[in-house]
């Protein structure tokens, strides 16, 4: 598999991303229609909790959507798949199981841990 290839995985990745997002967008505007509606005490904590969770998701997606489109730039540059610390070409192997790996595995181990 070349980087070409697995460069295209990146638009599948975004479309996933797009539509999940989406859904996500939907579930939040429900929960704050449902809200509008009252309950009691519990039924209204319940229901915070729940949207609460769904934004926090919600979040966690649109990060992911930035380092997807990231790796698109990169792509359209030429650079998909260069390792950013010493630029050497990341296995494909690698790439094919984390598509967002910006650093070879060398150069990763010696990141600080996060
Ligand atoms: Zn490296």
């Amino acid at each position: 598999m070349t980087h070409d290839q697995l460069s295209k995985n990146l638009y599948i990745l975004q479309n996933n991303i797009n539509t999940e997002l989406q859904a996500k967008k939907f579930d939040i505007a429900k929960h704050r229609e449902e809200n509008g509606s009252g309950g009691d005490e519990v039924d209204v904590a319940n229901s915070i909790n729940d949207l609460n969770r769904i934004i926090s998701d919600a979040n966690k997606l649109k990060v992911k959507q930035r380092q997807i489109q990231a790796a698109i730039g990169r792509a359209e540059h030429g650079e998909y798949g260069l390792c950013i610390e010493c630029g050497e070409q990341i296995p494909a192997g690698r790439l094919l199981s984390l598509p967002l790996a910006l650093r070879c595995v060398d150069c990763e181990s010696l990141q600080p841990y996060r």
